[in-house]
């Protein structure tokens, strides 16, 4: 496979375990307009929200549960950025995926800043009910710092469009029932958008598409190991065949994933995944621990689960020579060295995992203007953002001989600032 004209320059400072502060250093001490007061205001978080929620288990039992929202920077629009339930979620993981909210939503251009929420508990522990519960709590504990032109939720790792309803359901009680707005990612039958649900999995299909354009490469003819098969990863998988007849070698979940180089049927695994609750048993293909998937044969790798999974070891051994993060995060910055230092070409998630936060955009829109859009109009519109926006990085990265991820955080960071400096924040 063709790789990428592009001289792949080091990322300087410091390797850390925090990618995100690592990228965002590294670019930003490149920009000219960026003092060391402005550069302060765009290190640091508005607002952070921590809460420990009691909740009545269905047997009687209490617990209490950290919860958590940040808000970054609001300078280019409100807040905006999902929610997720998970055991390992932190306050300091929360910082950082609102910090890329916040790069996410400039690099497309769309009228938003950037925040992030968490909720630490496996989901899997609770009922129904008391999972409802449990979104309601967080709700309504979130009070008047989140609204429709305030802070905007939207799913995440283990929410979805039912914990939508529920937090608009909680939050209309104390405020108005025309305030869908509040949240987006919301059920279609109730002030949700269509296309919400695949626009983060199709977001990373086209830009897919458009770099394989670039390098002139026949999809039909590469393997493509897929990480992660949730809302993004299934999505992205499934399009991937239908729309780019792309061969997807592999699939996997945090339990462990199949492959067969001669490609697999994803549909067929999806229904299997969502009866069994595991890939397990699915036939005509190997199977591999989580730990042995990483590493399989491909020539394009799409990490679409959760932050940190390509590391040095995965970035040193894979044969993968486009990565598209179709997660948040999922390349740490050493390894991201390692990618570029390889040649590899890497697909940052502040673009390629941007739309999901576009078509909430449209959600967004179409909620208060209370107008309601077809799936192909969502469709084409996302097409037209997200394609422009890779236009926009590409052409940076190759003018200024930077990675894509450097030319995604310059003009994300420049926007940003751009809008600080406009208002007069931080001066
Ligand atoms: N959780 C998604 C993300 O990380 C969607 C955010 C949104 O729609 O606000 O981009």
């Amino acid at each position: 496979m063709p790789t990428m004209n592009l001289p792949i320059p080091k990322i300087e400072g410091p390797t850390c375990f925090d990618a995100e502060s690592c990228f965002f250093q590294s670019v930003a001490q490149k920009i000219s307009f960026i003092d060391e007061n402005l550069l302060k205001v765009l290190n640091s978080f508005r607002r952070e929200i921590s809460m420990e929620i009691p909740l009545r288990k269905d047997n009687g039992t209490l617990i209490t549960i950290k919860a958590y929202r940040v808000q970054h920077n609001n300078a280019r629009g409100p807040y905006k950025g999902g929610f997720r339930i998970h055991q390992n979620v932190t306050l300091e993981e929360v910082r950082m995926l609102a910090n890329l909210m916040t790069w996410k939503g400039a690099v497309v251009n769309i009228p938003f800043g950037g925040a992030k929420g968490g909720i630490t508990l496996d989901p899997k522990t609770l009922t129904r009910t008391e999972l409802e519960r449990l979104v309601r709590a967080y709700t309504y504990n979130l009070g008047d710092n989140v609204g429709p032109h305030t802070d905007i939720p939207a799913p995440d790792v283990n929410t979805g469009a039912q914990t939508m309803a529920w937090f608009y359901d909680e939050y209309a009680k104390s405020h108005s029932t025309d305030a869908l707005a509040v949240v987006t990612g919301k059920p279609v039958g109730l002030g949700g958008s269509e296309g919400r649900e695949e626009a983060t999995g199709r977001g990373a299909m086209y830009t897919l598409r458009e770099i394989a354009k670039d390098l002139k490469i026949d999809l039909s003819q590469t393997k493509i190991l897929i990480e992660g098969f949730g809302n993004v990863g299934y999505h992205a998988a499934r399009l991937i065949v239908e729309e780019l007849k792309g061969k997807i070698v592999g699939v996997s979940t945090s339990k462990g994933g199949i492959y067969n180089p001669k490609g697999i049927d994803v549909k067929a695994a999806h229904d299997h995944y969502s009866k069994n609750g595991s890939l397990k048993g699915f036939p005509n293909v190997d199977h591999m621990t989580p730990g042995e998937f990483l590493f399989a044969d491909c020539d394009i790798l799409i990490p679409s689960a959760l932050e940190g999974s390509i590391d040095n070891k995965v970035a040193d051994k894979t044969n993968a020579q486009i990565i598209i993060e179709g997660a948040n995060g999922p390349v740490t910055a050493s390894a991201n060295e390692i990618l570029l230092d390889k040649r590899k070409v890497v697909a940052p998630g502040i673009l390629a995992n941007a739309g999901g936060v576009i078509v909430s955009y449209f959600e967004w829109v179409q909620n208060l203007q209370q107008f309601y859009w077809s799936h192909e109009e969502v469709n084409k519109k996302l097409e037209k953002i997200i394609c422009n926006a890779y236009v926009n990085v590409r052409d940076q990265s190759r003018k200024n001989k930077i990675s894509l991820r450097q030319a995604a955080y310059t003009i994300g960071l420049e926007r940003v600032a751009q809008a600080c400096i406009l208002r007069g924040t931080g001066f």
